[in-house]
């Protein structure tokens, strides 16, 4: 009996020390994932928590990204939507990494905001083309003292609603007036991104403030439009302030139901110009820590896309990016090929996402549903 117990226990606690071991080494990507399946999404992130993912190994990181995205999204499931830039340059904004700002010789012509038929037009063209949201960006400061332009653009939202499309605009700070004129027009989404952390925002525009954006963002919550809200990477910044940008908007009371991740274009001109290009490494650490802290957003590979092979897109949707940007241009700067983005959809088995009309993102997380959305993919 006592030789078999001795044997028994010789045998049982290496395992034992196996096990420990490797619950020792998880990663907080691997903790923070687990729970995030678990227990759904979370609004009491601290910084430390979401430094602690970001900071994981990466093919960890993206592995768990990975795993959020197969229980929150269909994984297969990436929307195009295109963004046409209405009202281009002539910016009274300061934003260094913007070439439509008026303050930088980019040598870009600022143009009147356009007519409605060349709008239509344009979005019937993204609509033929696969593109299930259009996304209006004007080049200005604010709405404010724009009431006639203002008018035109709620009529081109309500007519490209109507062509059961999901619509969302970019016109810089609005009033709470202004977010429910256009909800009532049938806006989707209005996007306004933070861009990087608080601390570091200074270094990048001085002419808003960090809470000025967070009250453009609070107006159209409480209007009941679905939030856009993201960042640029590349600005000069440390992940520190990737980190904090990821913070505050996983913090919000309820996270934005669309969250662009960028990688800086830098443009001649523009005081950011001589900046290093984004790696990919750094946005599938991005893409995978949004994924982990805000599983329901719709995480959108945006600008910068046009730099990565398809094999490195890949990386990005498998760590959990579900959109991305399709046309000629991203506003003003060059994007992805059309034929380029059909062959990546058919050799990496990716299904274009149709509109959604519905606020799902405010319902609360289940388990159940994720489960049917990976299984479904
Ligand atoms: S507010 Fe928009 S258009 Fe104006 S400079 Fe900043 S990013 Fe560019």
């Amino acid at each position: 009996m006592l030789v078999g117990r001795s044997i028994r226990s010789h045998l049982i606690r290496p395992m034992i020390q196996v096990r420990v071991l490797q619950f020792s080494s998880a990663s907080a990507a691997a903790v923070e994932a687990e729970r995030t399946i678990r227990e759904g999404p979370r609004h009491d992130w601290n910084r430390h928590e979401i430094k602690s993912i970001y900071d994981s190994p990466l093919l960890d990181l993206l592995f768990h990204g990975a795993q959020v995205h197969r229980h929150a999204q269909n994984f297969r499931e990436v929307q195009q939507c295109t963004l046409l830039s209405i009202k281009t340059g002539g910016c009274s904004e300061d934003c260094s990494y913007c070439p439509q700002s008026s303050r930088y010789d980019t040598g870009l012509k600022a143009q009147k905001l356009m007519d409605k038929d060349a709008v239509i037009e344009a979005a019937k063209k993204a609509r033929e083309t696969g593109s299930t949201r259009f996304c209006m960006g004007a080049a200005w400061r604010d709405t404010i003292g724009r009431k006639t332009n203002f008018n035109q653009i709620l009529e081109y939202v309500k007519e490209i609603r109507g062509m059961g499309m999901e619509v969302c605009c970019t016109l810089g700070m609005i009033e709470k007036q202004q977010a429910l004129e256009l909800k009532k027009a049938g806006l989707t989404a209005y996007n306004h991104n933070l861009d990087t952390s608080r601390e570091y925002y200074p270094n990048i525009i001085t002419t808003r403030s960090y809470d000025e954006r967070l009250q453009t963002l609070k107006f159209v919550r409480e209007a009941g439009i679905n939030v856009c809200s993201g960042g640029i990477i590349g600005l000069g910044e440390a992940e520190e302030d990737r980190v904090g940008l990821l913070h505050t908007l996983a913090t919000l009371p309820t996270h934005p139901e669309s969250v662009p991740i960028n990688a800086l274009v830098a443009v001649k001109g523009t005081p950011l110009q001589d900046q290093k290009p984004v790696e990919i490494w750094e946005m599938i650490r991005m893409i995978a820590t949004a994924r982990i802290v805000m599983p329901k957003a719709m995480v959108r590979l945006s600008a910068g896309r046009v730099r990565f092979s398809m094999v490195e897109q890949a990386m990005c949707f498998l760590s959990g990016a579900n959109s991305i940007f399709t046309g000629d241009k991203l506003l003003t700067t060059p994007n992805n090929d059309y034929d380029a983005d059909q062959l990546m959809f058919k050799v990496l088995g990716l299904i274009p996402k149709a509109p959604s009309f519905s606020d799902d993102a405010s319902k609360p997380f289940e388990a159940e549903n994720c489960e049917a959305a990976s299984a479904s993919g």
